[in-house]
């Protein structure tokens, strides 16, 4: 790994004592970030957007890499990017594409931190994990900071339950997060394989904790498994046992981390009731990381790869509504012309950390590894790999 520049490696995570800390959602454009976590100007020249020959530079600069560089494209990429990719999936299936590729020395993830680094993980040690911008986190996976989880299993801890209790984190989480899972003997979870792995943990112990994304862990509870509403608690990080009463905790089976995905936590039961007045015969489709409301409103609920093969599957002439992020809402609407596709909110509503990549940012990045400079590399620790791998593990034995 030597001569990288611009690398950025997470430090070990029993050496980690971090203050609590909020990744603010960014600005769009190609400009640096002083104010963000891991903001860092792109160290040389970035090329301007209004560059005419920007496709044309693109399609050199992979073209003299070649064989060397494998270029995954989140499906909540813009179009600009999802052009250039290899591959196209979510996190865990592009995580999964990249460990395939050993031959590829450079895996290109069009997408945002917690993916590069889950690829870092899973692909081998010869293999350089690139994310165009170092800027593009996730609103989501930083609502769960390290240093806040540890000291939630102390007080589960000091409360005496922390025996009983399974950690599940979301694919969405950082690789630190992932890791305190491992150690305690949990899982790694997608949206597709959620049930699966609350069910599991609950027959390794009699709770769970779930990180970070408390909508996907409480549609998954209440409409999979069937537990009730009051069968979960959510933890605060920023209040004394999480806003709970010590009581509460202990009657508790699931213990929800007050973290929401900052798109799909958009979506309201009014969003739902207006489309339906607005599109007769509207089939209402939804991510789980939505509200629970909206959940309950909606006709379906999918993953993001469910969300897609339900609406290449779906007929002529059907409409459908879907609450997801908006680059690939319109792509399915072009894709499927003979649909009616409607966004769900009025709004317009991306993830603007996913769209922190862009032509820009990707041609620099090709353009510097083509000349030989590795920029913007992202690297785990081996012990915070390790220790995430095994929880990554876990998922991948799930029943
Ligand atoms: S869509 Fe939500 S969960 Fe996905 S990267 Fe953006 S903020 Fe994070």
């Amino acid at each position: 790994m030597s001569g990288a520049a611009n690398q950025l490696t997470m430090p070990r995570t029993t050496e980690r004592h971090e203050p609590a800390r909020q990744l603010p959602l960014l600005v769009l454009g190609p400009g640096a970030d002083p104010n963000s976590e891991r903001g860092v100007s792109c160290p040389g020249e970035l090329p301007a957007l209004s560059d005419p020959a920007l496709v044309r530079r693109a399609e050199v600069a992979r073209a003299r890499l070649g064989d060397r560089a494998f270029v995954l494209g989140h499906h909540y990429q813009r179009d600009e990017v999802i052009r250039f990719a290899d591959v196209t999936g979510d996190s865990f299936k592009l995580a999964k594409d990249a460990a395939a590729k050993p031959d590829a020395e450079f895996v290109v993830f069009c997408g945002v931190h917690f993916m590069a680094e889950s690829a870092d993980i899973l692909t081998s040690d010869a293999q350089r994990v690139i994310l165009p911008d170092l800027a593009a986190g996730c609103s989501m996976a930083d609502m769960a900071s390290y240093s806040q989880v540890e000291e939630c299993w102390e007080t589960l801890a000091d409360l005496g339950i922390a025996g009983t209790v399974v950690p599940v984190t979301y694919m969405n989480s950082s690789a630190d997060i992932k890791a305190f899972t491992g150690r305690h003997g949990g899982t790694v979870c997608t949206s597709s394989n959620a049930r699966q792995a609350l069910n599991w943990a609950l027959e390794h112990g009699s709770k769970v904790l779930f990180l970070p994304d408390q909508h996907l862990g409480r549609n998954t509870a209440v409409l999979e498994l069937g537990l009730s509403l009051d069968d979960c608690v959510v933890w605060n990080p920023r209040r004394p046992y999480g806003g709970n009463d010590p009581e509460q905790l202990r009657r508790a089976t699931i213990i929800l981390w007050k973290g929401h995905c900052s798109v799909h936590g958009r979506f309201s039961a009014e969003n739902v009731a207006e489309v339906r007045r607005r599109v007769p015969g509207v089939n209402v489709l939804v991510h789980p990381e939505c509200p629970h409301e909206v959940v309950l409103g909606a006709d379906q609920i999918g993953s993001t790869e469910k969300i897609i093969a339900t609406i290449e599957r779906a007929p002529a002439g059907s409409a459908w509504a879907i609450g997801t992020e908006l680059n690939l809402v319109q792509r399915l609407a072009s894709n499927n012309p003979d649909k009616t596709i409607v966004f769900l909110d009025k709004t317009v509503c991306f993830c603007s950390t996913m769209n922190r990549i862009d032509l820009p940012h990707l041609v620099w990045a090709m353009e510097s590894l083509a000349d030989g400079k590795v920029v913007n590399q992202i690297t785990v620790d081996p012990q915070t790999a390790a220790e995430a791998k095994a929880a990554l593990d876990q998922m991948l034995a799930l029943p």
